[in-house]
């Protein structure tokens, strides 16, 4: 098993999906680990249409950031696994998960035939 290598994609990817959440929104104070959006322009309320705008780019972003939240926190469960040593076995059967399957997604939980 090329743990080191399936951890240094893992956390390529965390490191992306930070930058990615921190363009579109902030860590929420009040909940450790929740992401909520924040508008991209301020300042525009004046204008009803453009509020209108900024008001349906706050829901896209907010579903985005729901996505990558997700994969955000797959990754980080992935990345845990890595420490106890339990990295790669399919939560299901306890068997090896295939290479091939890790290397299209090293946050991958289970085996082929427990998809
Ligand atoms: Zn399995």
């Amino acid at each position: 098993m090329k743990t080191e290598h399936f951890k240094k994609k893992l956390e390529a990817e965390k490191t992306r999906l930070e930058a990615e959440m921190g363009s579109i929104g902030r860590q929420n104070p009040a909940v450790p680990g929740d992401w909520e959006p924040v508008p991209s322009e301020i300042g525009m309320e004046a204008d009803l249409v453009d509020q209108a705008d900024v008001t349906m780019s706050r829901e896209g972003n907010a579903s985005i950031l729901a996505d990558l939240e997700a994969r955000y926190d797959t990754i980080l469960s992935a990345l845990s696994r890595i420490e106890k040593k339990k990295y790669g076995l399919c939560e299901v059967c306890n068997g090896k998960i295939e290479e091939a399957r890790l290397e299209a997604d090293p946050a991958a939980t289970t085996c082929v035939k427990h998809l």
